[in-house]
């Protein structure tokens, strides 16, 4: 069939299938989340240092078609700061695997949706997540260090009048800083009909205040919101990273009728990830907590050929650890916050 490709499968050394691209497609962000990036932000790369439109397109296509990818998720910094980003989208979008077009889906804090959303639909966009750690304007400006609150709501409900389904919200929750809001976000989750999903806050802040006491695990999240909405948990996700939970009072066919939870450090889901990244450097990496980078912008601009930088993929996947060591005194941080990497 025209356009569709014979691939040969990526897999490590854990017999793990990569199925998922993640390409932070800029390090820069209009948000300074204190669970992110400093205040006075981060030194920003050169622009000649980030990969171009046409650059990650090229990489894009090695993976989906030779490797069969069949997901990109688009992310940053903040992935709608980058200028014509529709543009990036309709070239993404046009990508297909043995099995069909990509499932390409975007990361984003929603600030600009409502100028944006018709827009990265019509270019082929097929899903978002939002971010959005609060519903308490105070607490939103200190948390991202932006008043931007009323415009991250009406960028959620621009993303649904543009047909987004499922929309989902991420909210990152830190203790003692918006842990007692976990019902109330559930909440909004129920109202407003969008898939809630709360991440346990992982050591990838900027500027290293994470410590274990600051992560609210899944279990103690499941109780408080089933203390008020009973909840129960759904069959297996397979790669996804979250464990899903469906409302016992709600459809949950509904984005409203059920709710994720990414248990990054209580109850890491390594061993059924799938998931590589591009950093918007182009650099590759085969975990978030990678600490080895594989430089596939400089062999492209070097000229070359698919199947050298394929070589070097191949390469680069079979280091591909068992799991991240989040939990035991091993465990470096990586040198990247996950704003350079791309969450
Ligand atoms: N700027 C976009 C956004 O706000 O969603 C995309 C990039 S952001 C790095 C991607 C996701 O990573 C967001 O949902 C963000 O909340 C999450 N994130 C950032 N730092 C984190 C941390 N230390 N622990 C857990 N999640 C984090």
């Amino acid at each position: 069939m025209a356009g569709v490709h014979e691939h040969q499968d990526l897999i490590d050394p854990f017999g793990r299938h990569i199925r998922d691209l993640r390409i932070s497609i800029t390090d820069r962000c209009n948000f300074r989340c204190t669970y992110c990036m400093p205040e006075d932000g981060l030194e920003w790369l050169d622009r000649s240092q980030v990969m171009s439109f046409e650059e990650m397109e090229h990489l894009a296509r090695i993976f989906v078609e030779r490797y069969g990818v069949r997901g990109i998720r688009l992310t940053g910094g903040e992935p709608t700061v980058r200028a014509q980003l529709p543009l990036l989208v309709s070239k993404l979008a046009k990508l297909e695997h043995s099995g069909g077009p990509i499932d390409l889906s975007m990361t984003t804090n929603g600030a600009t949706l409502r100028k944006l959303a018709v827009r990265l639909r019509n270019a082929g966009l097929k899903r978002v997540n939002i971010s959005l750690d609060t519903l308490d304007r105070e607490k939103f400006h200190r948390m991202t260090r932006r008043d931007e609150l009323d415009n991250v709501l009406d960028g959620i409900a621009a993303a649904q009048e543009a047909g987004f389904d499922p929309v989902k919200i991420n909210a990152v929750i830190e203790r003692g800083v918006n842990d007692d809001e976990i019902v109330d976000l559930a909440t909004f989750g129920r109202e407003r009909n969008v898939e809630m999903r709360f991440i346990e806050f992982m050591p990838l802040d900027a500027d290293g205040h994470w410590v274990n006491d600051t992560v609210v695990g899944q279990d103690e999240m499941v109780e408080m919101i089933n203390a008020v909405y009973p909840i129960e948990v759904m069959p297996s996700r397979g790669a996804a990273p979250a464990d899903r939970f469906r409302f016992l009072d709600r459809d949950e066919s509904e984005p409203g009728g059920r709710i994720g939870i990414i248990p990054t450090v209580t109850k890491p889901f390594c061993g059924d990830c799938d998931r590589v990244r591009l950093t918007s450097d182009g650099d590759f990496r085969t975990c978030l907590f990678a600490t080895k980078e594989f430089d596939l912008l400089t062999a492209l601009r070097n000229g070359e050929s698919d199947d050298q930088i394929a070589e070097r993929i191949e390469a680069a996947v079979a280091t591909k650890w068992a799991g991240h060591q989040i939990n035991q005194v091993s465990f470096t941080r990586p040198a990247k916050s996950m704003s350079q990497i791309g969450g």
